[in-house]
């Protein structure tokens, strides 16, 4: 076997079936892919972080951490593309994984074939998205509901008046709009925002959400672009 290209994708495998995990593993090295394994959840988000992958294979049913609660997290921090390893008969396990933001899955048992055919086009999907996104930058702003931000001068607008903010109430707006309808979690926005080695008080997010919603929510009580996601974070919808 040769060894893999240093440009070669990488690819994360989280599954707890050794066998299986290796069997992937195999098939997907033979095809020239990159593979960092993982059969546990928490290894699993260490390996993501480290490793930072071109795409992840996740199997639902894990140890420590399950499988949707690492699907949520990884997204909320990241565009990867996820393919799923469900079971059978669950129905429900793979809608619950669409929702938490997996992008396709495959049914156990499957065929190698089938795996890697997913994973390539997964693959080819998301360079696509990429290079649409670096277009969308180039023309400068960015939109969501009534917001209008050109991060290139550092304006804001809602509903077209502009409108002042602070340069932490920008940054965490522009976080929100460029990942329009995901969750993003409290920790991302806050490592993003503050840095990853803030060790101030938590709520300092909530305040600052609070006074973005007073600038463009209708009604800062009700609010109907900036959403809290209990527990976890905040997602801005149009
Ligand atoms: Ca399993």
């Amino acid at each position: 076997m040769t060894e893999p290209d240093r440009a070669a994708p990488t690819v994360l495998i989280v599954e707890d079936e050794g066998p299986l995990a290796e069997s992937i593993s195999y098939n997907l090295v033979r095809e020239g892919y990159r593979v960092v394994a993982a059969g546990d959840g928490e290894l699993a988000l260490d390996r993501f972080r480290a490793e930072r992958p071109s795409i992840v294979i996740l199997d639902l049913m894990l140890p420590k951490l399950s499988g949707l609660d690492l699907c949520r997290t990884i997204r909320a921090e990241s565009q990867v593309p996820i393919v799923m390893l469900t079971a059978k008969d669950s129905e429900a396990d793979k809608v619950a994984g669409l929702e938490v933001g997996a992008d396709d899955y495959v049914t156990k048992p499957f065929s190698m074939r089938e795996l890697v055919s997913r994973v390539r086009a997964q693959l080819r999907r998301a360079e696509m998205a990429t290079a649409g996104s670096v277009r969308r930058e180039r023309d400068g702003t960015l939109s969501g509901g009534p917001v209008a931000l050109d991060p290139g001068r550092h304006e804001a607008f809602v509903g077209g008046v502009p409108t002042s903010l602070t340069p932490k109430e920008f940054e965490l707006l522009e976080l929100l709009l460029s990942r329009k309808g995901r969750l993003l979690t409290r920790q991302f926005l806050i490592e993003e925002v503050w840095g990853p080695h803030y060790v101030g008080d938590t709520k300092t997010l909530d305040v600052h959400i609070k006074r973005l919603r007073q600038k463009l929510e209708q009604n800062p009580h009700d609010p109907r672009h900036i959403l809290t996601v209990r527990g976890l974070g905040y997602k801005f919808l149009d």
